[in-house]
């Protein structure tokens, strides 16, 4: 799971950041619903996901990407992982004061092999 502070992740969220649990491509899949998904590619080849009813975000595979971003606030129950660490810190919200001891990166680091990222070898 991530924060990330990008401008475009504020505008999906509508808030300060983005929270996201990050699943390898193979294992997601759309168990209902799937019809109703809609999809914009928010940068080239990066693709976000909207309930066509309710607006709600809702996970949107991009072809060729390392991880799908699951929103962490549609997630039902407790996850059983927390934030590993905030990403695109560079772009934070002017108003967003960070108080956590989560390391913190500037840039996007997601399917970076040179990124050293807490936890990457626990799932
Ligand atoms: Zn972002």
């Amino acid at each position: 799971m991530n924060i990330c502070h990008c401008s475009l992740c504020r505008k999906q969220t509508g808030t300060s950041f983005g929270v996201f649990a990050q699943v390898k491509p193979e294992d997601f899949e759309y168990v209902s619903g799937a019809s109703l998904v809609e999809r914009f590619e928010s940068s080239p080849g990066n693709f976000r996901g909207f309930c066509s009813v309710c607006g709600s975000s809702v996970p949107a595979p991009s072809p060729g990407r390392p991880g799908v971003p699951i929103p962490a606030g549609t997630i039902e129950g407790d996850p059983r992982v927390r934030p590993a660490f905030h990403m695109m810190v560079g772009s934070k919200a002017p108003w967003v004061e960070l108080h956590d001891e989560l390391p913190r990166f500037d840039e996007f680091v997601l399917g970076h092999e040179d990124a050293h990222l807490p936890n990457s070898d626990d799932d």
